[in-house]
């Protein structure tokens, strides 16, 4: 909760925020968030208007997650800016309400002061959840994981499996050997031994 009674609600009165407070649970996505307690500093620019307070601001925040390539563990941050407004309630009639015929009928997005208060958390929310990468990764490039085997490429960078592509190219060409109508298998011993196979098309006999 944050406060505008130092505000006032002159239109046009200005004030600057800054703040840390700490991150609500359930702020991020399956991959990455914000862990709880971590502190989200805010810096908000309060400015009075007509129908209320005008919210500008910044949030910045740790984020944990892991590299959807890698799996490795991510320590990034986010930064996101948000602006909203906090009309008056119209339901408690503040006292300059005065003749303000453009009062906005109850629009459902539109958020509220409590009495001085404003409730800043949906804000934050919804700003630090946009505002993170769908898709994290420990770096730009990074190379993931191995297809085969799991193992993390940016520290094996030469590794390869001709070996263990080749064995499966070999059982394939013995399978299609024994499922050949003539009952012709002959050269399926000497192709499930070559080791270099590179998907030739094993030679017909
Ligand atoms: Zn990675
Ligand atoms: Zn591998």
């Amino acid at each position: 909760m944050f406060d505008t009674r130092e505000l006032g609600r002159r239109p046009g009165a200005l004030r600057r925020v800054s703040r840390t407070v700490e991150a609500p649970e359930g702020l991020g996505i399956e991959v990455i968030g914000v862990p709880v307690g971590a502190p989200l500093d805010v810096e908000l620019r309060l400015e009075s208007v007509m129908e209320g307070v005008l919210v500008t601001g910044t949030v910045r925040a740790p984020l944990a997650g892991e590299c959807v390539r890698c799996l490795e563990p991510l320590a990034q941050e986010v930064t996101a800016d948000f602006q909203e407004m906090f009309s008056y309630p119209e339901s408690e009639g503040p006292a300059r309400r005065q003749a303000d015929a453009a009062d906005e009928e109850g629009d459902e997005e539109s958020l509220f002061l409590q009495g001085d208060l404003f409730d800043l958390e949906p804000v934050l929310r919804d700003a630090v959840v946009l505002a993170l990468p769908l898709q994290p990764v420990c770096r730009e490039d990074c190379p993931g994981l191995c297809p085969d085997c799991g193992v993390q490429l940016a520290q094996d960078p030469d590794h390869h499996h001709d070996d263990a592509v080749d064995i499966r190219w070999a059982a394939l060409r013995d399978l299609a050997g024994q499922l050949r109508p003539d009952g012709s298998s002959a050269g399926q011993d000497k192709q499930a031994k070559a080791p270099r196979g590179r998907g030739d098309d094993p030679q017909e006999t």
